[in-house]
């Protein structure tokens, strides 16, 4: 396994629209473990392929908190089926947006179709984090990261902030 390096705002790979995948394999079965050990090490709760430089239609998720087992999820094509009415407002994050954060609203509870890890098809009922948690990284595969939801003027302040961050730690 390999930590890979994370794309950050504002490159412009992170506005771009991720491809279906064609075939689960040994091959992309090793580089969602990768997917995973980077958003292990990074440490996140979900990761999409186009963070790590893949135009690729694949998810990591673990929402699992630091006391309980690690629960790694893979979601390959996945797609949102149904969304509830009910809303919820969380204090999201992004590891392609470190270090800021802020309130996004969305629906309370979806259901996904996807492709897991060993290629067989499921849907789940997802609600709380993971509903949230889902929905943020399934945006990223259309090309949207939560600070699009924002007014113009703090879209372009976290942007700032994190290209400061990240000539920092260069
Ligand atoms: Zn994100």
């Amino acid at each position: 396994m390999a930590i890979l390096p994370i794309v950050t705002v504002p490159d412009p790979l992170l506005k771009k629209i991720s491809e279906p995948v064609k075939k689960v394999d040994d091959k992309l079965r090793a580089f969602m473990d990768d997917m995973l050990e980077t958003m292990y090490d990074a440490p996140g709760i979900g990761l999409a392929a186009v963070q790590v430089g893949k135009l690729w239609r694949i998810l990591v998720i673990d929402i699992a908190r630091d006391e309980e087992n690690p629960k790694p999820m893979y979601f390959v094509n996945p797609e949102i089926t149904w969304t509830s009415e009910e809303l919820n407002t969380y204090n999201e994050g992004c590891l392609s947006i470190p270090e800021q954060y802020a309130e996004i609203e969305r629906p309370a509870e979806c259901k996904i179709k996807f492709i897991d890890y060993n290629g067989e098809e499921q849907e789940i009922h997802a609600t709380g984090l993971l509903a949230t948690c889902v929905q943020h990284e399934i945006d990223h595969l259309n090309g949207i990261v939560f600070i699009d939801y924002l007014s113009k003027i703090k879209r372009s302040m976290y942007v700032r902030k994190v290209k400061k961050l990240v000539k920092e730690n260069e």
